[in-house]
């Protein structure tokens, strides 16, 4: 016996009114459609037609991961301070992590992610290279005290993630198990039908050094991107696109020109009435040994601190008594007559013009007309922008697009960074003892739901992919009561659920158009409407959600075509649906 769900039974709140706290349309959307409840700041109840949606993201994660081989397990949400010393992020995770005390005062936090936890529990007993590889992962939730939760389930401070763990013997077990789970990444993306890129990241807070992040596309998303039609695409933090500074001409020599009240790139280029390209703005920071650097960079970029760190072990940009003492001159620093000892560390992509407009390191002067290499000396070229759109592809050349993006997912190469501190090895082939080689791998499941909403949402609500939706068809009785419409659409619902769809029906004695917009706002993938004056000539109305198509079919005809339709056409968006309406 396959069950219906009624809605006349069904927990589902649904609001005609926005909540006041939603500022985008998937937070905005989960609550009005009865799918989520807020239990407090980042907090939130998922209610049984999210649930029903978590659970088949769940699903789709789960079978990717069993499919390349990793195995499920499940680890504490409490884990214990002393892992967290050893790995030395008790103290370097800072305030994002729940830290609580149990009756004994010992220590403990609410897991962000596991990475401790995982390289405790296979140190004693993953022993030998025959074990390896190895992959483990978990569904579970996870706490973050994030300084801003916000967007309702895009960042939650208790979140469900994914988390896989890899374990290697060598790099290229590494590299392997990190191409499988990418692939497995995409297949996720392409199984919920997100519109995503896989791009190019920082490491951030996990350490390591390769890793990608894959980014659903979205006005509301927070991260920032730039990607080209040859495939490449980054995260503004991290990519590398070349920046196009232009030559400012008027100059063929060292120039030195008043600029008085000038201190900032915008200033200095409406004055000379040139683009903020043709200047060059500088910076300066100092590393862990204290010695001073200026960068310079294309006066319409900004510096990447990240990069600069890349340069500068420990940088940290001076501050203005920092630079006062150093007898640096903000608002017209310049390559020409820095103090002495002063490196000069400047944009690759500023090989590209031969005269510089920039600082005179005096106060109300600039200099024009400035060539490196006659007037000054660079000690270092390097990657040093900010990314943006506009900036020449780093693979092929032609100009970036920029966009904005949701992270749902994130694979990296950890190597040995846990495994050494926290002494995690095994005996290699020849004998001796090795730490494991790390990978980690994380998709946001929760956050994942409100992606898709984000891509999949109409003024009247949502449209969900077939294979997240929270039942596949939504059939919908005009009048209850009725003798002949209710019987009906009871055993058209019984048809639907034996061809193998998961079938709701709206049994409640509510106004027509009340069921319709609610139907919309859930968002069921195919809805069918049974009414009495259909039903004099055998038909039935079926609507596709996400195209808002209509059509009449016979209501003999409905459970066959869906099985026709399950049968040959796979796929998670309208394919599986659309059939129905091609003729
Ligand atoms: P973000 O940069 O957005 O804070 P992150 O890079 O810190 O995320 P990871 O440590 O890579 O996150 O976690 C793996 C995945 O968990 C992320 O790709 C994201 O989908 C999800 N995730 C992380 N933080 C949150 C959050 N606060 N709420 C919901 N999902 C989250
Ligand atoms: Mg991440």
């Amino acid at each position: 016996m396959t069950d219906i769900m009624r809605m006349s039974e069904l927990y589902v709140p649904t609001l005609k009114e926005d909540p006041a706290d939603a500022e985008i349309a998937s937070h905005r959307l989960l609550v009005r459609a009865g799918m989520i409840r807020k239990a407090a700041s980042g907090v939130y109840t998922f209610l049984p037609l999210g649930k029903r949606v978590l659970a088949k993201v769940e699903n789709i994660v789960r079978s990717e991961m069993d499919g390349i081989g990793a195995q499920e397990i499940m680890m504490p949400v409490l884990q214990p301070a002393e892992l967290w010393h050893e790995s030395g992020r008790w103290d370097d995770y800072g305030p994002e992590l729940m830290r609580l005390d149990d009756r004994h005062d010992r220590q403990f936090c609410l897991g962000p992610t596991h990475e401790e936890i995982i390289t405790a529990l296979v140190r004693n007993e993953l022993r030998s290279y025959k074990q390896l590889p190895l992959s483990l992962y978990q569904i579970q939730v996870k706490f973050r005290d994030e300084i801003r939760p916000r967007f309702g389930l895009l960042r939650g401070r208790e979140f469900i993630m994914k988390d896989a763990y890899s374990f290697h013997d060598s790099q290229e077990s590494l590299q392997q198990t990190y191409d499988d789970m990418s692939a497995a990444y995409g297949r996720i993306c392409d199984r919920m039908d997100l519109d995503y890129r896989p791009v190019e990241a920082d490491s951030g807070q996990i350490g390591g050094s390769v890793t990608c992040e894959f980014m659903a596309l979205a006005d509301a998303g927070e991260a920032e991107l730039v990607h080209c039609s040859c495939g490449y695409a980054a995260n503004t933090e991290a990519g590398e696109g070349l920046a196009r500074p232009t030559e400012y001409t008027a100059a063929d020599k060292l120039t030195k020109i008043a600029t008085p009240g000038v201190h900032t790139i915008a200033e200095l280029a409406a004055l000379l009435d040139i683009p903020e390209s043709s200047t060059v703005k500088a910076l300066s920071g100092k590393g862990k040994d204290g010695a001073i650097t200026v960068f310079f960079v294309p006066g319409d970029h900004d510096l990447n601190e990240l990069k600069a760190a890349r340069v500068v072990d420990g940088f940290e940009l001076l501050t203005d008594q920092e630079m006062e003492a150093a007898g640096l001159h903000k608002g017209s620093m310049g390559p020409v007559g820095l103090p002495e000892g002063v490196r000069v560390v400047a944009a690759k992509s500023l090989q590209a013009i031969s005269r510089w407009v920039v600082g005179a390191n005096e106060d109300g002067y600039h200099y024009i007309g400035a060539a490196p290499g006659t007037d000054f000396e660079v000690d270092e070229w390097a990657d040093l922008v900010v990314v943006k759109p506009g900036d020449c592809c780093p693979k092929c050349g032609l100009p970036l697009e920029g966009a904005r993006g949701i992270e749902v997912s994130q694979v990296f190469q950890l190597g040995d960074k846990y495994s050494k501190s926290m002494g995690a090895t095994f005996s290699a082939e020849d004998g001796s003892e090795q730490p494991f080689l790390m990978g980690c791998y994380g998709v946001g499941v929760s956050r994942s739901m409100a992606a898709i909403v984000e891509q999949h949402n109409d003024e009247n609500g949502i449209y969900w992919p077939v294979s997240v939706a929270p039942a596949h068809v939504c059939v919908i009785p005009l009048n209850v009561g009725d003798e002949e419409v209710q019987p009906a659409a009871e055993r058209l619902a019984a048809d639907i659920a034996r061809a193998g769809f998961e079938v709701v029906i709206d049994d409640r004695d509510e106004r027509a158009g009340v069921k319709f917009a609610d139907a919309d706002l859930i968002g069921w993938p195919l809805q069918i409407v049974v009414g009495k004056r259909g039903l004099k000539e055998d038909k039935v109305e079926i609507k596709l959600r996400r195209t808002g198509e209509k059509r009449d079919i016979s209501i003999e005809a409905v459970a066959e075509a869906l099985a026709f339709t399950k049968r040959n056409i796979k796929g998670s968006g309208i394919g599986a649906f659309g059939s129905l309406f091609s003729d």
